[in-house]
């Protein structure tokens, strides 16, 4: 096992990696980097060179030109340099380029072939490798591609936590699930974690709170994408902060203590929570009584030959449910997303009572 590498706590107790999505011209790479440098001088400088669009015809990056400025501007500002590599040949032009650290982007983690074309392409070499974990929570993914380096001698390598893609609209770009930072942390300890908030968040309002929840969790680094002129960027407009708001984020991080033991609030929280927990036992309770309404619809599902999804009941019922949270206040998207959950199990539930039924009626014919 490897102890925390060394590159990355040096020199300061986080790691910071700030810089714009895409390297897009000399001038915006080196203003960019001053503006960093000016606040934090050991900050780390980031760019994409290689930008892998979601469809085509979008600002697909600079190539070997955008390694050269994100290089120089590295060098002018005092600052070393992160791009992230997808193919054997960006990792040959990047050493070329000189570029200190190398990552690994989240749909090249998801192919492992690619990934192990890239640990072959770095074998031999001394060079950092930042694993961003793949776009769907597949946490063993993630492992195995911080393997496939580790088991060709690469041994600068943390992992970049950037979220998970959710089909349904959490209100944020990606999905956190901490969680399976928690698990990755648990199975490999020794591997730091660097948390880019900038594609959690998808947009600027809800940066704070993730750098916060990452500050909380004793994470290793964070990555922000940082740029001269936000408004004008060719990738990733909408998440990009100038060097001062990056600077009023990352200094408004505050300490909190990890309980409530530690204060003096701890017999009010022990009411409220036993308060809390009489509720989630009603809720079991409820959900005890719904499956087995269910299973008696299920039994009139068979018992007149009528498909399980009904998708005409599922829009009233989540129309209905809709109208109340509105009237309530509750958070439209989380009441549709417990409905979900409610109504797929419910499916299942019936999906496998009718199938049961079906198989029991091939053996008896
Ligand atoms: C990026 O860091 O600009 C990027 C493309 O990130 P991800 O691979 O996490 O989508
Ligand atoms: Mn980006």
């Amino acid at each position: 096992m490897q102890s925390k590498s060394q590159w990355l706590k040096a020199d300061a107790d986080k790691v910071l990696i700030a810089g714009p999505c895409s390297a897009e011209s000399a001038k915006q790479m080196l203003d960019t980097a001053h503006g960093i440098a000016a606040r934090f001088p050991k900050a780390i400088l980031r760019a994409g060179s290689w930008k892998p669009r979601t469809r085509p015809g979008n600002f697909e990056g600079s190539g070997v030109d955008g390694l050269k400025w994100l290089k120089e501007a590295g060098k002018e500002a005092g600052l070393k340099t992160a791009t992230e590599v997808a193919t054997p040949q960006h990792v040959e032009a990047a050493l070329k380029a000189g570029i200190d650290i190398f990552w690994i982007g989240a749909r090249t983690t998801g192919n492992p072939f690619l990934v192990q074309e890239l640990a072959e392409s770095l074998r031999g070499t001394r060079m950092p490798v930042l694993v961003k974990n793949p776009l769907h929570p597949d946490l063993q993914l993630w492992i195995g591609g911080i393997e496939r380096f580790q088991r060709l001698g690469i041994e600068n390598i943390a992992a970049i936590h950037r979220g998970f893609h959710a089909y349904e609209n959490s209100g944020y770009r990606n999905v956190p699930r901490w969680q399976l930072v928690h698990a990755l942390k648990s199975i490999h300890p020794e591997l730091p974690v660097i948390c880019d908030i900038s594609h959690i968040a998808g947009s600027t309002s809800h940066l704070r709170a993730i750098a916060q929840q990452a500050y909380d969790l004793d994470l290793e680094g964070l990555m922000i994408e940082t740029h001269a002129d936000p408004a004008n960027a060719l990738s990733d407009s909408d998440q990009q902060v100038d060097p001062e708001t990056l600077f009023r984020i990352v200094n408004g991080l505050t300490q909190r203590v990890r309980s409530f033991d530690e204060t003096d609030a701890i017999d009010q929280v022990g009411e409220l929570r036993s308060r809390i927990d009489k509720l989630d036992l009603q809720l079991l309770d409820i959900l005890v009584k719904r499956v087995e309404l269910i299973s008696e619809l299920g039994d009139l599902k068979r018992a007149n030959n009528v498909s399980v999804l009904q998708l005409e009941r599922w829009k009233e019922i989540i129309d209905n449910c809709m109208a109340i949270a509105r009237t309530n206040g509750l958070n439209e998207e989380f009441v549709r997303n417990v409905f979900l959950q409610i109504h797929d199990e419910a499916i299942r539930l019936q999906a496998k009572m009718l199938q049961e039924f079906a198989e029991k009626g091939d053996q008896n014919p």
